[in-house]
C-alpha cells in the first residue's frame, strides 16, 4: 500500500518536471532561433550598402583621371548608402539601450501640445509638401514619460505614415485626453497593410515590402522600437488598416499616465 502511494505521488511530479524541462529547452531555442535570425539579419542590411559603396570606391580608383561630373554622379550615391548604415545603426542601437533597461527609470512631464506641435512640424519636413498634414484635437495635457523615448515611438509611426502614403495623400495626428485616459493616433491614407501582416509588423525587420522599405529610408526596425518604448510606459498600440485606402496607429495611456497638474491649470472647473 506504501509503494502505491509513493508511485501516485511521484509520477505526477516526475511528468511535470518533464514538461518543464522541455519547455524550457523549447524556449531555450527559440531564444537561439531569434538571435540566429537577428545576426543574419542585420549582416544582410549592412552588406547591401557596403557592397555599393565598395563597388564605387574601386571604380573611381581604377579610373586614370576622375572628371568632375562622374564624381557629382557617384558621391550622392555613396552618400545615401553611408546615410543607410548611419540609420541602421542608430536605430540598432536605439532598440539594444531599449532592450537592457527594460524598465522605465525617471518619468517627466511631457507636454502633448509641444510634442504634437514638434510632430506636425516633422511630418511637413520628411512630406516636403507631397501630402497634407493636419492635427486634430491637440489638447494641451501632458503625459509623465520620456520625452525623448516618446518623441522617437511618435516620430517613427509619423515618419511611416508620411513613407506609405502616396503623394496627394492625407496624413492625421491627433491627441485626445478624458477621463478614461489619452490617445495618440497617427491616420494615414497610404498603401495600407493586408490583415495578415499585422500582428508581426512589430517584429524586428519584419516588413511587408521590402523593397518598397528600402526604397522610403526603412530600416525595419522603427516599430520595434514603438513596441518597446510603448511597453516602458505601459501604453498599448493598436492598428487599423485596409490595402490600398491606409491605416491608423493608435497610442493608448491609461488615466494614470496623464499629469492630472496640467489638466487643473488649463481647466480649473
Ligand atoms: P520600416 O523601416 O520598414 O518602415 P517599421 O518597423 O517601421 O519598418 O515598419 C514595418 C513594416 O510595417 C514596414 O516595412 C511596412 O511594410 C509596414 N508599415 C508600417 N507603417 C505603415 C503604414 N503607415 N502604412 C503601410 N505600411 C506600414
Amino acid at each position: 500500500a506504501r509503494e502505491r502511494v509513493l508511485s501516485i505521488q511521484l509520477v505526477p511530479f516526475d511528468l511535470s518536471r518533464k514538461l518543464l524541462l522541455s519547455r524550457d529547452i523549447t524556449q531555450l531555442e527559440r531564444v537561439q532561433t531569434v538571435h540566429r535570425d537577428f545576426v543574419a539579419n542585420v549582416s544582410h542590411e549592412l552588406r547591401t550598402p557596403l557592397t555599393v559603396v565598395g563597388g564605387f570606391i574601386e571604380t573611381l580608383s581604377d579610373m586614370d583621371h576622375v572628371d568632375d561630373a562622374t564624381l557629382r554622379q557617384f558621391l550622392p550615391m555613396m552618400l545615401e548608402q553611408s546615410r543607410r548604415m548611419q540609420r541602421l545603426v542608430e536605430d540598432l542601437l536605439a532598440l539594444s539601450r531599449l532592450e537592457n533597461e527594460p524598465r522605465q527609470t525617471e518619468l517627466e512631464r511631457v507636454d502633448m501640445a509641444a510634442l504634437m506641435n514638434t510632430l506636425r512640424v516633422e511630418a511637413e519636413g520628411l512630406s516636403q509638401g507631397r501630402h497634407r498634414v493636419e492635427v486634430l484635437d491637440a489638447a494641451p495635457d501632458a503625459l509623465w514619460g520620456n520625452p525623448f523615448e516618446l518623441h522617437s515611438a511618435f516620430g517613427n509611426l509619423v515618419s511611416n505614415a508620411v513613407r506609405y502614403t502616396p503623394e496627394g495623400g492625407r496624413i492625421t495626428l491627433a491627441w485626445r485626453a478624458g477621463p478614461d485616459g489619452g490617445r495618440f493616433t497617427v491616420t494615414d491614407t497610404g498603401i495600407g497593410i493586408p490583415r495578415e501582416h499585422i500582428p508581426r509588423l512589430t517584429e524586428r525587420f519584419y516588413r511587408v515590402d521590402r523593397g518598397r522599405s528600402r526604397a522610403s529610408g526603412g530600416t525595419g526596425l522603427g516599430l520595434a522600437i514603438v513596441k518597446h518604448v510603448l511597453a516602458r510606459h505601459r501604453a498599448r498600440l493598436d492598428v487599423e488598416s485596409k490595402p490600398d485606402q491606409g491605416s491608423s496607429f493608435s497610442v493608448s495611456f491609461s488615466r494614470e499616465q496623464l499629469c492630472t497638474a496640467a489638466k487643473t491649470e488649463t481647466d480649473p472647473a
